[in-house]
């Protein structure tokens, strides 16, 4: 299963617009009261190399006063452009509009980024306050009716403007966003979306600390050692050291993880302890308290829906899929149609084979939702025969990342990779690395952030601090996040499988960002439709088990002896092995956010929990023992993340995925030609051009679907993978 989350860096720079301001304060400001203003590291660019940000000169009260700043510089260039008395062009109102923000856009890339890998009250506080009025400033430029003027000028006359390809795509794009965000709109219906943009934005932050909080307010506490039987003695300690931290001495406390489906349910033999666990996983927000996110999660979907209505769309889903490549809900739905009944199918399957093992072993219980991983790990061992933990120990976090992960870009795209120890970061676990092309020169920088910690949201993301462009001649300063649990001080880090394939996904999202080779920031790196962002990601994932790869990254973290291929072959054997649960929870998530997204204003119910059961029926995917991955409440990507209404990207783009895979493999898989081609065709390119024009070049063609069917075990039963 490979749902994780990308932040493209556009949900934190949404504002299509940054540029070099003069860096005066506001006129008005009061410089003159408290501290200096050189202190605030944001108001010059960093003299780090590469524009590297000065983590440790950037403190909690920096963040306010520079988006004062940001905002306010970015008003006066805007207002600059939009009064100018010279007839636009393309230069002084297009270009002019990359040029602008750049403060903002300095704070904003740091500031959203800590946000989400390391956050605090003050920045929880700051996030409060600045959404609602980053969410207004943004609409101040794109309801700017001057300066939509001279944009739809430009576009009407963009077949004489004598504009290079990317220039011209460039002047589309703007027009497009304009459109989308109801420049054409009356004064009186700007003055609502405005209205609405806001609350909006206060309601997403609002729904993702409240995420945050309940996830930790939800830690599960057990009396007793033998709840926890099953579990590990470092695990049990971990636990017992967890409670005693929050006041309970004596007791064991596991935290949860963002999804519905809990680690610890693998190993614990305790049936009540299961259940314990994870009922309160699936109560997350919905339970009452100060963190139930039901009111804001209905509030939310009527804004959007009223929107959408707003701005001439059915509903919201709408209004999302017409800027991705999928570009309407027709189209989501048919596929998600397509899938989810034989992915069911499939779970039914796999649930009939475990029921078998609780038969035998005089259970006497129907197999539940808290149940299935424990006894898929029974029938993975008894089918496979192996113990997922058995791999551990191959999977040390330095060989996977350096001889691993590395390794594959090494081979793929000549990249060499050299740690710097001399650059400041925001966390002690925070590693840097230099990268360079294989020519030897620089490339761009690497951050790896990838233990977990109360301070981080869960899941794991790629973000950018710096993105590439020739406008500014800038190179990339990008970074990965994890959420791996850290082992004891002098222990080392021995992964699972799964962390391993997330390593090389976030990295595949690196990759997209730091070849970036366009010229205008609006393009840079992961600036791609969402619904396609994920693809170049899912095709980094191939590397894991590549022979090559795998021989070079999977050794024994004290014996140096390589993995046995015995141990290889049963961990390809079961890469079809619980597809039916794995993408049954992902079309559930997929069904209710389109569910949620695709009701008119005046559908929109009270009662989002008895809504989400209602659509999870209707699209035959309400099996019991497969909760959505996600339920509504603590359903990040698409309540504050920006994914609404586009979680079906990860399927969609694992179509593309897929089917270039297969091309990898027809092509002789890991050498340089091939990481060239992927590179030049694609992944250099970012938003610079079509999205699925870039596949056809790369692939030579349209995409197909039956890979991505094969590989989840999806054709019908006869071809069907075990
Ligand atoms: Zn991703």
């Amino acid at each position: 299963m490979k749902s994780r989350l990308a932040l493209a860096l556009t949900a934190a720079l949404t504002l299509p617009l940054a540029g070099c301001g003069p860096s005066e304060p506001p006129a008005g400001a009061d410089t003159a009261a408290t501290a200096p203003t050189e202190a605030n590291p944001f108001f010059a660019a960093s003299t780090l190399p590469l524009q590297y940000p000065p983590f440790d000169r950037i403190r909690d009260e920096h963040y306010a006063p520079a988006f004062e700043r940001g905002m306010s510089e970015h008003r006066a260039e805007i207002e600059a452009i939009a009064g100018s008395s010279e007839a636009p062009t393309f230069e002084n109102t297009i270009v002019a509009m990359e040029r602008a923000g750049q403060t903002l856009r300095r704070v904003s890339a740091v500031f959203f980024n800590l946000a989400g890998a390391h956050t605090n009250e003050a920045i929880q506080k700051v996030q409060a306050e600045m959404a609602p009025r980053l969410s207004a400033h943004n609409d101040a430029i794109l309801l700017n009716g001057a300066l939509y003027e001279r944009v739809k000028a430009l576009y009407e006359q963009r077949d004489q403007l004598g504009l290079d390809a990317e220039s011209r795509r460039l002047l589309e794009r703007y027009h497009t966003d304009f459109v989308r965000a109801g420049a054409q709109l009356s004064e009186a219906d700007k003055a609502q979306l405005k209205a609405i943009n806001s609350e909006l934005a206060s309601l997403q932050t609002r729904f993702g600390q409240n995420v945050l909080r309940e996830v930790n307010a939800s830690a599960v506490l057990f009396d007793s050692r033998e709840e926890l039987a099953g579990l590990s003695e470092a695990e049990i300690a971990a636990a017992s050291k967890a409670a005693e931290e929050a006041g309970h001495e004596g007791k064991f406390q596991i935290a949860l993880q963002n999804t519905t489906g809990q680690p610890p349910l693998t190993d614990m033999t305790n049936r009540d302890a299961r259940q314990k666990l994870f009922a309160a996983s699936i109560m997350r927000g919905s339970r009452g308290g100060e963190y139930d996110n039901r009111e804001v999660v209905a509030r939310i979907v009527k804004l959007r829906a009223e929107r959408a209505r707003l701005l001439g769309y059915p509903n919201h889903a709408a209004y999302v899929l017409e800027d991705a490549t999928a570009q309407t809900t027709a189209a989501v739905n048919d596929l998600l149609a397509k899938l989810a009944p034989a992915a069911v199918a499939n779970a039914r399957r796999e649930a009939a084979d475990m029921q078998k093992i609780i038969d035998a072993e005089g259970g006497g219980f129907e197999l539940a939702a808290w149940d299935w991983q424990h006894y898929a790990e029974k029938v993975r061992q008894a089918r496979y025969d192996f113990d997922a933990s058995a791999l551990r120990p191959y999977f040390e976090l330095n060989n996977v990342l350096v001889n691993g992960v590395f390794y594959a870009a090494n081979r793929l795209y000549g990249l060499n990779f050299t740690e710097r120890t001399d650059l400041p970061t925001y966390h002690p676990d925070v590693r840097v690395w230099e990268v360079t092309d294989a020519d030897g020169s620089q490339l761009a920088f690497f951050l790896g952030d990838f233990y977990a910690r109360p301070s981080k949201r869960g899941g794991a993301w790629m973000n950018s601090y710096v993105q590439q462009n020739r406008l500014f001649g800038t190179k990339p300063v990008v970074a990965n996040h994890q959420n791996i649990p850290k082992p004891p001080e002098g222990e080392p880090t021995l992964m699972t499988f799964d962390e391993v394939t997330t390593m090389f996904h976030e990295f595949g999202h690196a990759l997209h960002g730091m070849f970036s080779d366009v010229t205008y920031p609006r393009f840079a790196g992961t600036s791609v439709p969402r619904d396609f962002v994920e693809y170049p990601s899912q095709v980094n994932e191939m590397w894991a088990t590549w022979p090559e790869v795998l021989a070079n990254y999977a050794r024994h973290y004290q014996t140096g002896e390589p993995i046995p291929q015995a141990l290889v072959d049963k961990v390809l054997a079961t890469e079809t092995f619980n597809q039916g649960h794995a993408t049954t929870e992902y079309l559930a998530a997929s069904l209710i956010d389109q569910a949620f997204h695709q009701l008119g204003p005046d559908q929109v119910p009270d009662d989002v929990i008895a809504f989400e059961a209602e659509a999870l029926k209707q699209a035959g995917v309400d099996f019991a023992p497969v909760p959505p991955r996600y339920r509504t409440t603590y359903f990040s990507h698409v309540f504050s993340g920006g994914y609404s209404a586009g979680y079906y990207s990860y399927i969609w783009s694992e179509v593309l995925d897929a089917d270039s895979v297969e091309w990898f493999k027809e092509n002789g898989g890991l050498k340089r030609e091939n990481g060239d081609h992927f590179r030049r065709t694609l992944l250099s390119r970012g938003g610079s051009v079509d999205a699925m024009q870039l596949f056809r070049d790369f692939r030579g063609r349209d995409p197909q679907i039956q890979p991505l069917l094969v590989r989840r075990g999806l054709v019908d039963d006869t071809a069907q993978q075990r």
